[in-house]
């Protein structure tokens, strides 16, 4: 059975950007019979704030996106299994896991001494690998997986035949930093796992980072899931839609009477979902997103090649 999620940090309140990726979480879903699970990305503890959850689970079961299992408005125990700030003996497990087939390493360099060795004009820092044959320990350092050379090659659901090197892109990434803050990349991973998730689907801005999870699933000897990677809201410039640029949160939409029917119709128009802009429920889309991706593959059979 398919089984995907639908995973907020509580970095702030949900917008149309969000209405847009929850049409095809729930759309995908629906038109495989599969599962939606709620999840709470909340495992950076100095970024996100508990007051947003509510205000999010309630945004949600406004708008019509009811989650099959995890953390809903009517259902958010504390502590839950699907809460990250409520999961770190799972992320350790997974550590120690690792640190036993001697994955990981303690690093002690800054921010600063890396991008000090960055070649001019690089976007993102990749790690030099300067720790990794320190044996320093776990405690008290970042602590860094030791990522494989070599190309990983994966189908993307929605874009097709993809080829990355985590090796270049970033090298060895953080899985903890020094404070003890766990690392998106790996708490994602990690859930995934426990929760049985067998379809991710993200935005396409983070596509480039989808390889190194690859390489955890496999480091943690876990078969990686399925990826869908879906276009962005983007404004009249073409820029995409940040909460920056566009205040109009769900929440203030909702306080200024515009319908959970109409939001969904400007998510699903400007998403380009559907070709005009009028009312529609989240049921109701939900089917047009099933129309749309009658090509997905209906089996789950997943190609990821780690070459080396
Ligand atoms: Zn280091």
């Amino acid at each position: 059975m398919l089984k995907t999620r639908f995973a907020p940090s509580l970095t702030g309140y949900l917008h149309l950007g969000h209405v847009l990726h929850m049409l095809y979480v729930w759309g995908i879903a629906r038109a495989q019979g599969g599962k939606v699970i709620s999840r709470i990305e909340d495992h950076d503890l100095s970024r996100n704030r508990p007051e947003y959850e509510p205000a999010i689970l309630t945004d949600m079961q406004w708008l019509g996106f009811v989650p099959d299992l995890g953390i809903s408005a009517t259902d958010a125990p504390k502590p839950s299994p699907y809460r990250q700030s409520d999961c770190a003996p799972r992320y350790e497990e997974a550590l120690r896991f690792l640190a036993e087939k001697g994955l990981v390493y303690g690093c002690e360099c800054s921010r600063k001494e890396i991008l000090a060795k960055q070649p001019e004009g690089r976007e993102e820092p990749c790690y030099p690998g300067t720790c990794a044959k320190k044996n320093l320990s776990l405690e008290g350092h970042t602590v860094r997986v030791r990522v494989p050379a070599g190309e990983v090659a994966f189908r993307d659901l929605a874009r097709g035949e993809c080829h990355q090197t985590p090796a270049i892109q970033c090298g060895d990434f953080s899985l903890r930093d020094r404070n003890g803050q766990w690392a998106y990349q790996f708490c994602c991973v990690c859930d995934d796992i426990h929760h049985g998730v067998n379809l991710v689907v993200r935005g396409e801005d983070i596509l480039s980072s989808t390889a190194r999870q690859i390489q955890l699933f496999l480091a943690l000897e876990h078969e990686p899931p399925n990826y869908f990677h879906h276009g962005l809201l983007c404004d009249a410039d073409g820029q995409k839609l940040s909460k920056r640029q566009r205040s109009e949160s769900i929440t203030q939409l909702c306080e200024d009477g515009v319908s959970a029917e109409e939001i969904i119709g400007r998510a699903a128009f400007a998403g380009g979902l559907v070709s005009e802009s009028v009312p529609m429920s989240a049921e109701s889309i939900s089917e047009n997103v099933a129309v749309l991706l009658r090509s997905t593959p209906r089996t789950l059979s997943h190609s990821v090649e780690q070459r080396l």
